[in-house]
């Protein structure tokens, strides 16, 4: 479970109305390894957990393999290899990653329009295999605007930015970002 200090009534506001703003810019970030099926129902499935659930009841609604592609590419080296997609690992991963994003956006915006100017970036919860980049982030404060415009800067709208700073990275990060006290 994600500890997530501040998600209430006020917070689920903002991430809503950070959620819906992509979905209405008609090029909303998407996972790859999601079905046909699949991406019909994950917009709704992340408004609902958005507005009432948590990453938990997200992954539940996602456990279901109709939602996901049978096996994906990836390339290594200069060959492109394929592998076969675990329906419950792969909700898990984009239930924990996507909520956390939408937790990071949606408070970080509150916090803008409550005037705070800075951030701190925590580790919301365990993480079995820790990214090694991760070092460099955990426990650090940051401008609270930093981290706004930082929303998936390395893979969305273009992929491939490595270097851009944004909180959670990717999968495997769970860092989220919490008030300075
Ligand atoms: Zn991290």
């Amino acid at each position: 479970m994600y500890n997530f200090e501040e998600l209430d009534e006020i917070t689920r506001k903002w991430m809503l109305e950070e959620f819906q703003d992509e979905e209405k810019s008609g090029n909303p970030y998407r996972s790859s390894r999601l079905s046909s099926i699949g991406l019909k129902v994950f917009p709704n499935e992340m408004e609902k957990a958005i507005k009432e659930g948590n990453e938990k009841t997200l992954a539940l609604a996602l456990y279901d393999p109709k939602y996901w592609k049978t096996s994906e590419t990836y390339p290594r080296g200069n060959k492109i290899h394929t592998r076969k997609i675990n329906p419950i690992k792969a909700a898990e991963f984009l239930a924990y990653t996507e909520f956390n994003t939408w937790y990071v956006r949606g408070f970080a915006r509150r916090l803008l329009e409550e005037g705070e100017e800075f951030c701190q970036v925590y580790r919301a919860a365990p993480a079995w295999k820790p990214r090694a980049e991760c070092l460099t982030h955990e426990n650090q404060i940051y401008k609270v605007k930093k981290i706004y415009e930082g929303h998936r800067a390395r893979y969305w709208p273009k992929p491939g930015d490595e270097t851009a700073f944004c909180i959670p990275v990717g999968t495997n990060c769970h860092h989220s970002i919490k008030r300075v006290k």
